[in-house]
């Protein structure tokens, strides 16, 4: 999953475009659920919310929590049968 920094400036671009629900408003900053965020694996080439961040750099790979693509698609196809 992927990880949003503290460089985060709270504009709220992210959120709504997010195909997963994985971003919300966490206590300071926005977060994103790791069980949720394939990475947008499934959805799109690239992950939307790295692409509309106007922050460099501010959402990352989460370095806890690194996944293969297989791993990835697995999520999106479980996170599909659940909604
Ligand atoms: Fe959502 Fe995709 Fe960002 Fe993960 S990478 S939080 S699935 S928009
Ligand atoms: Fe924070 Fe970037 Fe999301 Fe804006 S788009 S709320 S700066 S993570």
């Amino acid at each position: 999953s992927l990880l949003i920094t503290d460089k985060c400036i709270n504009c709220d671009m992210c959120e709504p475009e997010c195909p997963n629900e994985a971003i919300s408003m966490g206590e300071n900053i926005y977060e994103i659920n790791k069980n949720l965020c394939t990475q947008c694996v499934g959805h799109y080439d690239m992950p939307t919310c790295q692409d509309v961040c106007p922050i460099k750099n501010c959402i990352i790979i989460n370095p806890d929590h690194k996944e293969s693509r297989e791993e990835l698609y697995d999520k999106y196809v479980i996170i599909q049968n659940i909604v």
